[in-house]
């Protein structure tokens, strides 16, 4: 898995403090592509993607009919 940051031009509320950000923590394996934002320094330090994932599967798994 590859673990690296990027920067986009939209801002989302930062998963730890909740403050405005267009950082993003990105986790790239094979063709998948997870982006968490999350502040330079601290914030992506403190990312819990494996939590995070778990959450963001059990939703997607929700809105998944049929
Ligand atoms: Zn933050």
């Amino acid at each position: 898995m590859q673990i690296g940051f990027s920067s986009s031009s939209e801002s989302k509320n930062c998963v730890i403090c909740g403050k405005k950000t267009s950082h993003y923590k990105r986790y790239e394996q094979s063709n998948m592509v997870i982006t968490i934002p999350a502040h330079a320094g601290d914030c992506y330090d403190q990312v819990d993607v494996k939590r995070l994932a778990t959450r963001a599967l059990t939703d997607i798994k929700q809105n998944i009919k049929g």
